[in-house]
């Protein structure tokens, strides 16, 4: 069985809650303060080590309060800290979130997630069997340098290009599995793409950002499920009837079950059918983190 490595981000969520968002120079009372452990990197981790994958987080955390808490929970997670290094130079990365009737505000500052080096991922011990899993939380440098080792020591590469950013030719090339939403492959493909698009529109956006026909694209519709362009087919697997009450997080549970499956040696169709249906149950439950089944959860919801 190989293991998951996931370089990216980790952070803290904090979340208040209030009647209404204040206007600009402004204050309001607020209702309530939560924190979330969040980060797609430390979110992908945990769907992964839930699924029982042995996972790697690469990344760092600021020396602070959030930084030993994180820690604290990712470690409990099951999830193996030795890559996550700690840095004095800045705090650990925060995302200030007000939420106020429906709508949400947020302010991500990166901290200690923007200096995830080449340097941190040099030493990772990828193995053939291994998949290698990034996203765009930390500096793109960095992901070109920890897919480039992943295939010297072939392991297979996914990225989750989210958010939404361009990418140079070279990383794209990097990579063997591309799971992305329609927003993102828009970005990407040049052109303005929604959830509701006919399929056919989707798999031409990806067909045209392919780098050759061994590369995977898988993208994610929400409720509508997931298609693939695998070799020169197009899957399509249709999303489950469930009823969401929080749907953050699910593409990070998405590419953490991809992921697991796949260090698993699964082959792609069986790890993307699995993946559907462990983010229908993440859908189902509120937060990203706490919100990722395990293989119990998974199973039961199959039955
Ligand atoms: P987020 O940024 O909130 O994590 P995303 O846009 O990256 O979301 P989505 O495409 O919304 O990812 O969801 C990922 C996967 O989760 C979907 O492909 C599907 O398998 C599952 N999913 C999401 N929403 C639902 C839903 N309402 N019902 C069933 N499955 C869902």
């Amino acid at each position: 069985m190989g293991r998951v490595f996931v370089a990216g981000s980790i952070n803290m969520d904090v979340v208040a809650t209030a009647d209404r968002h204040p206007r600009v120079g402004e204050t309001v009372a607020g209702r309530q303060v939560l924190y979330f452990p969040g980060g797609k990197g430390a979110n992908q981790a945990v769907a992964a080590a839930r699924l029982e994958a042995p996972t790697t987080l690469i990344g760092r955390l600021g020396k602070d309060a959030f930084g030993a808490e994180l820690r604290a929970f990712l470690d409990s997670q099951g999830v193996d800290l030795g890559s996550v290094r700690e840095t004095p130079e800045a705090h650990t990365g925060t995302a200030i979130i007000t939420v106020a009737e429906t709508d949400n505000t947020i302010v991500v500052i990166p901290g200690s997630n923007a200096l995830v080096s080449a340097e941190d991922v040099a030493a990772v011990p990828l193995a053939k069997g291994d998949v290698a899993v990034s996203q765009f939380e930390i500096p793109l440098p960095t992901i070109a340098a920890f897919f480039a080792r992943a295939r010297e020591a072939g392991a297979k590469t996914l990225l989750n290009p989210a958010p939404a950013q361009k990418m140079s030719g070279e990383l794209l090339g990097l990579v063997d599995i591309l799971v992305l939403n329609e927003t993102e492959l828009g970005l990407l493909a040049d052109i303005e793409l929604t959830d509701n698009d006919p399929y056919d529109r989707i798999a031409d956006a990806a067909r045209h950002i392919r780098v050759n026909r061994d590369q995977i694209i898988c993208v994610t519709l929400g409720k509508r499920g997931v298609i693939a362009l695998v070799d020169d087919r197009l899957m399509s697997i249709q999303g489950r009837n469930v009823t969401p009450v929080d749907t953050t997080g699910a593409g990070d549970c998405f590419v953490g079950a991809v992921a697991a499956l796949l260090a698993d040696g699964q082959p792609i169709e069986s790890a993307l059918g699995y993946a559907n249906v462990a983010a229908s149950v993440s859908v189902q439950r509120m937060g990203a983190a706490p919100s990722m089944p395990t293989i119990a959860e998974v199973s039961a919801a199959l039955r």
